[in-house]
């Protein structure tokens, strides 16, 4: 189909995640006419999704790391380099070293940053000792040596932030996978989960698992209890609530989070911290011109994780060609399955359907997991997340 006017269209893709990635190859493919140019900050993506099995030592770190030759492969132009403002009115976007790149449509999937300033103490200096493992970088990476060089009869302790915030199963998720890495190889030791909430996804299913799978070894301390991490002692790995100091052997800040710097600097969050947007298209409210999805949206119903960000990639990517090319973009499905594993073999999930209405995307259907499943049937879960994995990886990265 002919772009509009007759020339080529120019789409940009800001970050090259689990949204970006998927847009950009759908696009790519599906819109001959549209020249197509990612920009992204780092040469390999380390996957969060899945990281927490890097860190409970079933995956390795190539496992989770995945490079953008592919994506180049299929005619899409791959910039790496870090965005520092996009100017919505010149359509533009301004990359760290002085380079412009000019679009008539831009896709933003940058995820999330945190916010720094509600742990007294906690910042991006401190992050470098006591990490937050929660973006796509190395991180993660840090956090694993940190528990390689623990001592057996060590206690771990991981801060859970307020909502909303990226995947809210992973921290639950993360104790459960150190807890299994615990038990093989450090089994006196213990992990303390330090809440700012009062409540986490799945606990009806997941509260019999824990002393099930790791007696004795995971404690969580909800916010009403004192579980809000107000300060940190970085140089003791101290951590200071309300109620108590927890000395850590190791310590792991997930901090309350909102939009990418770059989309709330470039003024398209709002003063909830994240980015609104028209449900149907993806196209920013504050800035047009520009689509925004993933994590730094305010995605409704929808929570964010990868697959919830993959699916509005599609989506999203639809409603771009089509506005370039003057067509009718599909009728859009959208859709999450949030994978859980508590061990090898036993997994979880929550999810649903969504669709597009004036008031954001609002929840048709849902699912979660309940207490009292066979073994059979979670371990048929687990299965299906790794399926999952394969088959998101693929998208974004093309093998
Ligand atoms: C521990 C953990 C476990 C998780 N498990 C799951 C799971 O099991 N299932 C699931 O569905 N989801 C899971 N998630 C959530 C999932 O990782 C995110 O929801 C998803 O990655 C969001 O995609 P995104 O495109 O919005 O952001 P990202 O995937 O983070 O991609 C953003 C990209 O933008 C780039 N970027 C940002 N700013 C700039 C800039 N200024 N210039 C250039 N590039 C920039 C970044 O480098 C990054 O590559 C998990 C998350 C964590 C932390």
């Amino acid at each position: 189909m002919p772009v509009l006017g007759g020339k080529r269209g120019r789409v940009v893709v800001l970050g090259g995640g689990a949204g970006g990635a998927v847009a950009a190859r759908r696009l790519a493919r599906e819109f001959t006419n549209i020249d197509v140019t990612l920009i992204e900050a780092n040469r390999n993506y380390q996957a969060c999704f899945y990281s927490n099995r890097y860190v409970g030592g079933l995956r390795s770190l190539d496992a989770v790391t995945h490079g953008y030759e592919a994506l180049a492969l299929s005619g899409i132009t791959v910039v790496h380099a870090r965005a520092v403002a996009v100017d919505g009115s010149k359509k533009a976007v301004a990359l760290a070293g002085g380079d412009r790149i000019a679009y008539d449509r831009l896709i933003m999937s940058p995820g999330v940053d945190f916010k720094f300033d509600t742990i007294n103490g906690y910042d991006e200096k401190a992050a470098a000792i006591i990490p937050h493992a929660y973006k796509a970088d190395a991180q993660v990476a840090v956090l694993k040596r940190q528990l390689d060089a623990m001592k057996d009869g060590g206690l771990f302790v991981i801060s859970a932030p307020r909502r909303p915030y990226r995947c809210p199963p992973a921290p639950y998720e993360r104790a459960a996978m150190v807890a299994h890495y615990f038990k093989n190889h450090k089994p006196r030791s213990k992990i303390l989960i330090l809440d700012s909430k009062d409540e986490y996804p799945l606990s009806e299913a997941l509260s019999p698992l824990w002393e099930r799978f790791y007696p004795g070894m995971v404690e969580w301390v909800p916010a009403e209890f004192g579980g809000h991490v107000q300060a940190v002692d970085v140089k003791s790995r101290t951590l200071i609530t309300s109620e108590e100091k927890y000395k850590a052997d190791v310590a792991n800040i997930i901090p309350d989070q909102h939009a990418a710097d770059i989309a709330r600097q470039s003024g398209l969050a709002d003063a909830s911290g994240w980015c609104p947007v028209d449900a149907n298209t993806f196209e920013s409210t504050l800035i047009p011109g520009i689509h925004l999805i993933g994590d730094a949206i305010d995605g409704g119903d929808m929570s964010k994780s990868a697959f919830s960000t993959a699916s509005q990639g599609r989506a999203c990517a639809a409603a771009v060609g089509a506005a370039l090319t003057g067509g009718a973009a599909k009728d859009s499905r959208l859709a999450n399955t949030c994978y859980f594993l508590i061990a090898p073999g036993h997994g979880l999930k929550l999810g649903g359907t969504y669709k597009a209405t004036n008031e954001g995307i609002t929840g048709l259907t849902g699912f979660a997991s309940g207490p009292g499943e066979d073994d059979a049937l979670r371990k048929t879960i687990a299965n299906e997340g790794d399926a999952w994995y394969t088959a998101a990886i693929r998208e974004m990265f093309g093998k």
